[in-house]
Formats: structure tokens, C-alpha cells, sequence
């Protein structure tokens, strides 16, 4: 039984305690303002809910399955699942909350849809809701993704939608979301800006997270009826946090550890990872309040994952919250413990995962190994196909395990 936490938070503005909120120019207050609203009459109206209800099955994939690792698990002595949101249409979770997204776009009669992207997967993820609800979508990548993400530009751009380099700053996702926000500045009325995680100000963090809370309605009951117990333990990879805030969601009022996992990159040196809530302090960026990886000036730090979905300078409000409250352990692993863990559960599943969701298996291979006869649910976010020609470049395809 859920208690009214889901329900309780965020509050009315969008807090979650201290963090959240909405600060952002005073003509987009307004419009946000009229996306909660929106959010609030028609996401929550029966046609909306079946609509969306109908495409997760048809269109999507969904429930997706729970696999039971029994080579990896036989040979580290835990049990270790994985909630296979890897097998979701398009490869990854961020299908849940883009439907959803741009479904209200719909509804609420706006002729385009923008949003930024990274490494080009919730750019893919855009472009794939904005031509099944045939709306005209225009992405934002840092100049220096689009070169990086050649084959996700190529699949945005066979999708329909409009991909646009930013040249300003580093060229990365910072620079995207800026720019993203200075174009629905331009045309708010008829645009709607789809934010690609549990960030950005109210009502994002809470419409994303409940787009995604269908992962962990869904995993805790199939995973009640294949053991007849809840797992000890959950852990999901954090970049922005919405695939782990959608599995956690399904937890929070239950006896299991839950575990966040962010991105430690080359180590705890400043530039060298993207572990906001391990190593940042609280703060706001992008009209939001949050922990921050900040140089002294206040500026944004520069940030490294080996997995580009990871690394961004904040995290999700109600990640900083549910880190204070102690509900959630936020951990690290690096990027030779993600790799390491790409190999293994590639090797002894036959399931590729993608980098992002690579840091929620190492936890869970270090979890098992302390907690002998534990078991531990990970939510595996995406496919590693994206990812295959990186890893074979630099680590080669025939990599020794450990
Ligand atoms: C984008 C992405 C992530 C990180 O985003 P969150 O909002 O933290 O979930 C994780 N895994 C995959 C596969 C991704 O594409």
C-alpha cells in the first residue's frame, strides 16, 4: 500500500522540502504554471490515462519483463533481477515519460515540441513520441554531441525531427538546455519544452517522475509474484534520476534498502565524474534547486561519466530530498566498475547494458558480494547497442573479465 507520499510531494509550488521549486524569467512562470494545471486536468483525466495506458502495451512493450540473473547470481552468491526497461521501445525508459509528454502537448493543443538532448537519447526517445503523435519536434545537441552521437542524429533526423547544433560554451548538454530554453522562451504559447529527466522547474520533476512511476508499480508486483517477498534491495544508475525516482517509487513505503548510483568517471576530482549528490552542495541551475557540482565562482563544473546519459551538473530535487530524509543511499561506481559489469552481465546473461545502466550493475555485483543470500532488484534502463562501437574502440571487443 502507498502511502499519500506521491501525493504529498512535491507541494504546490513544486518543493520537495528545500529543493525543487521554480525559478525561472517571469513570463515563463505563467506558462508553467499553465503546464501544472494542464498537467493536473488532463494528464489526470480518463481519456489521457487510457490513451496512455494503451499505447505502454501496444506501442511500448509494456509490462516489461523481470529476468532473474541465475549464471551471474550462481557465481557470486546473491540473487541478483533485473527490471528490463532495456526492452522498452527504442531501447531505454526515457520512452515512458516522452509519451507521456508529448501526448500532453497534444492535448493541450501546441503546434511543436523541443527539447535538448546529450548523448541523443532522449533526442531519439522525442522524436519517436513527436512522430507517433505526429507533432513537429525541434532538438537541441551541443555542437561537439552532434559529432560525437553521429548515429543518433541520423536517427532523430530519419524520425522527422529537426536537430539543431549549439555552438555556445563547451557544445555539450548544458549549453543544449540553455539554448532549448531560450527557444520556448521565443513561443511559449505554442510550443511545449519536453525536459529529458526529474529535472528542470515545476511541474517537470513530479509529471516525469509520474510518467516513470509505472516502472516500480510494475516491478514490485511482478517481482512479489515470482518470490513472494519484496527484494532486500533496489538500486537504479542516477543521471538526472528519473529511472531511478520510477523504480523507487514503487519501494518507498516498503522495508527495502533503495540505492541511487551515480556516475564517479575517472575519480572525486573536480571535472573527473558527475556524482551531484556525493560530491555537490545544494543550489540552482536551470530553474531549479538541487545539489550542483559548482566551481567557486557558481559557475556549472564541467562533468565526466565514461556513460554520457550520466553526466549532467545537478539532479532531480526529490533525489536531494529523499538523500536528506535517508530513504535513499546515493553511492558511486567509477567508470572501470561500470565497464567491468558491461562485460559480465553481457557475458553471463547474454544481456548488453547500456553504459548508464552498467553503474547499477556494479553496485549490485558489489552488493551481492557483501550481503551473501541478498537480493537485489536492478532497474536495467537501457540497451547497450548504443554504446558497442565506444567500448569496442577502447577497451576491445574480447575484453578480459575479472
Ligand atoms: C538517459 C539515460 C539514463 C540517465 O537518465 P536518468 O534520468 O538518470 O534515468 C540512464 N540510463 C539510460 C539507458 C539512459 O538513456
Amino acid at each position: 500500500m502507498m502511502s499519500t507520499y506521491l501525493k504529498d510531494y512535491p507541494d504546490k509550488d513544486g518543493f520537495f522540502g528545500p529543493y525543487g521549486g521554480s525559478y525561472v524569467p517571469e513570463r515563463l512562470k505563467a506558462e508553467m504554471a499553465k503546464i501544472a494545471e494542464a498537467y493536473c486536468n488532463i494528464g489526470r483525466s480518463f481519456d489521457f490515462v487510457s490513451e496512455l495506458r494503451r499505447i505502454r502495451r501496444h506501442f511500448q512493450g509494456r509490462p516489461t519483463p523481470i529476468h532473474y540473473c541465475r549464471n551471474l547470481s550462481k557465481a557470486l552468491g546473491g540473487n541478483i533481477f533485473l527490471k528490463r526497461e532495456d526492452l522498452n521501445h527504442t531501447g531505454a525508459h526515457k520512452i515512458n515519460h516522452c509519451m507521456g509528454e508529448v501526448m500532453l502537448a497534444k492535448y493541450m493543443g501546441k503546434k511543436k515540441v523541443i527539447a535538448e538532448t546529450g548523448a541523443g537519447q532522449h533526442g531519439v526517445a522525442m522524436a519517436t513520441a513527436a512522430a507517433y503523435f505526429g507533432l513537429p519536434c525541434d532538438i537541441y545537441m551541443g555542437a561537439v554531441d552532434v559529432a560525437k552521437q553521429h548515429p543518433n542524429v541520423v536517427r532523430m533526423k530519419i524520425l522527422g525531427a529537426n536537430v539543431i547544433p549549439v555552438t555556445a560554451g563547451q557544445q555539450t548538454l548544458k549549453e543544449a538546455v540553455d539554448a532549448a530554453f531560450e527557444a520556448y522562451l521565443q513561443s511559449p504559447e505554442d510550443t511545449l519544452y519536453c525536459i529529458g529527466t526529474v529535472v528542470g522547474p515545476h511541474p517537470f520533476p513530479m509529471m516525469v517522475r509520474d510518467f516513470q512511476k509505472v516502472v516500480g508499480e510494475e516491478a514490485r508486483e511482478q517481482y512479489l509474484e515470482m518470490m513472494g517477498e519484496l527484494p532486500d534491495a533496489v538500486c537504479a544508475c542516477v543521471g538526472g534520476g528519473s529511472n531511478a525516482i520510477g523504480i523507487f517509487c514503487g519501494f518507498l513505503d516498503d522495508p527495502v534498502k533503495l540505492y541511487g548510483v551515480e556516475p564517479l568517471g575517472r575519480g572525486a576530482k573536480p571535472g573527473d565524474n558527475a556524482a551531484s549528490l556525493t560530491l555537490g552542495k545544494p543550489g540552482i541551475l536551470h530553474g531549479f534547486k538541487s545539489y550542483t557540482l559548482e566551481n567557486p565562482d557558481g559557475s556549472a563544473m564541467p562533468v565526466y561519466s565514461v556513460a554520457s546519459g550520466l553526466d549532467y551538473q545537478s539532479v532531480g530535487p526529490e533525489h536531494a530530498w529523499l538523500k536528506d530524509q535517508g530513504r535513499v543511499d546515493y553511492v558511486t561506481a567509477d567508470d572501470k566498475e561500470a565497464i567491468e559489469a558491461f562485460f559480465r552481465l553481457s557475458r553471463t546473461e547474454g544481456i548488453i547494458p547500456a553504459l548508464e545502466s552498467s553503474h547499477a550493475v556494479a553496485y549490485a555485483i558489489r552488493y551481492v558480494k557483501e550481503h551473501p543470500h541478498g537480493s537485489i532488484l536492478v532497474n536495467l534502463s537501457g540497451r547497450g547497442d548504443k554504446d558497442i562501437d565506444y567500448v569496442a574502440e577502447r577497451y576491445g571487443a574480447d575484453h578480459g573479465v575479472l
